[in-house]
């Protein structure tokens, strides 16, 4: 990892990692590792150092490309693989949660491909492997900000401006959480953020969901299928959720709703025992045994950097247009940013390879690329 923000001139070449590298000394921690990267001499032209077009053309200390990726869950990895194999020599901006938010969990067993629970570490280590195998280079920095006014598009990341004939906006929605420290240490044992996901795992469990809105009730009408009780918990007596919603809950056996209730610590040393609760209007605190917890309080679209240039919808994602597409031409966009319906892994990796498509035929349309290569894939 560099030291500090001062321009310096990269020249990448083969499979390198990141420019983060924990052990470089910077202190952010990449749960990836890192492998060196040469460093062009000054005044060596970086265009011409090893020859030809597979190099990364670096001058000023700017980096530019045919394509940039922003984010590194399945969405930007396998934008990254398809790129990469179409001779686009991606560069990936993973951001400073690389892997995504996979990177939470801990067996996924609805990725295909995997006959035993693939922890989401793992699968996330697995596809930037392939990705840098390939050839895209991948670099842990978060974009934080941007000018798609024209082309080549420019992006900021930690002092250095990446350029870019096209960007595939990949960014992800984060999962909003309770802030309890013993949430964030029972993830993956006990708490989840994915009912779809981790529903399964908790087959004739007593287990309860944590919100108000329409993603509270409907997570857990649809955790009925496999638990025996799921209890819906809430600070406020009143829901945001739709009354239909509300209702259905309220009429199931297996569902009882908890008003005016407060969690205040998820119990258990390796996985969830239980619940402290406070009930918000009297200051009685009392303890539910449960065998899981899902925090069902809303997602936060990653779009900082974009919403300025690009549409977004009310709830804060981003707003395709034909498949993967933007109001920008060049501009793509692919899985959780903008997609709020489906929230899966393969989903997210489908529309990562939807966008690569649609960036390769558009650079190719435009002349950037040399030879049409959408045979290719
Ligand atoms: C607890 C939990 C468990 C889950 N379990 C499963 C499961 O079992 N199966 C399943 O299919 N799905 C599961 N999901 C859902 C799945 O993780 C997501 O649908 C998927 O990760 C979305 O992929 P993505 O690439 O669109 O975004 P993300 O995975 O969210 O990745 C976004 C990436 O963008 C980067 N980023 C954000 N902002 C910037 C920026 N400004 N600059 C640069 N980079 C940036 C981040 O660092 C990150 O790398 C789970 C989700 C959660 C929260």
């Amino acid at each position: 990892m560099i030291s500090d923000d001062t321009p310096r001139e990269y020249h990448f070449h083969g499979t390198i990692n990141d420019m983060t590298d924990s052990s470089k000394g910077n202190g952010t921690s990449n749960p990836f590792g890192g492998l060196s990267i040469a460093i062009v001499d000054p005044g060596q032209d970086a265009a011409t150092a090893t020859g030809g077009p597979s190099t990364i053309r670096s001058a000023e200390g700017r980096v530019d490309a045919k394509v940039v990726i922003v984010g590194s869950g399945p969405a930007g990895m396998t934008a990254a693989i398809y790129a990469a194999r179409a001779n686009l020599e991606p560069v990936v901006l993973a951001g400073s949660a690389p892997g995504g938010q996979l990177m939470l969990t801990s067996d996924v067993e609805n990725y295909p491909g995997f006959v035993d629970p693939i922890q989401g570490p793992d699968l996330m280590a697995a596809m930037r492997g392939q990705a840098e195998r390939v050839g895209a280079r991948i670099i842990d920095v978060d974009v934080d900000r941007v000018d798609l006014s024209s082309r080549p598009f420019r992006l900021w990341a930690r002092g250095t401006e990446y350029r870019a004939q096209a960007v595939i906006i990949a960014t992800g929605a984060s999962a909003l959480w309770l802030g309890l420290e013993s949430e964030t240490r029972l993830r993956g044992r006990g708490v989840s953020a994915c009912a779809t996901c981790d529903g399964f795992f908790f087959r004739d469990r007593e287990i309860a969901v944590v919100g108000g809105g329409d993603t509270a009730f409907e997570e857990a009408t649809y955790l009925t299928r496999f638990a025996t009780k799921v209890h819906l918990l809430h600070r406020r007596d009143t829901f945001r959720a739709s009354r239909i919603l509300i209702d259905r809950a309220r009429a199931h056996p297996k569902i009882e709703i908890h008003p005016n209730t407060a969690v205040d610590a998820v119990l258990g040393d390796t996985k969830v025992e239980a619940l402290r609760l406070t009930d918000t209007t009297t200051g009685a605190e009392r303890t539910m045994p449960v065998d899981g917890v899902f925090i069902a309080i809303g997602y936060k679209p990653n779009t900082d950097a974009f919403r300025d240039w690009l549409e977004v919808d009310p709830a804060g994602y981003l707003v395709v247009h034909d498949e993967t597409g933007s109001r920008i031409d060049g501009v793509f966009i692919a899985g959780d940013v903008h997609d709020h319906r489906y929230r899966q892994a393969v989903t997210a990796a489908g529309d990562g390879c939807k966008a690569a498509i649609d960036a390769e035929r558009w650079l190719e349309a435009q002349g950037i690329t040399e030879a049409a290569t959408s045979t290719a894939w």
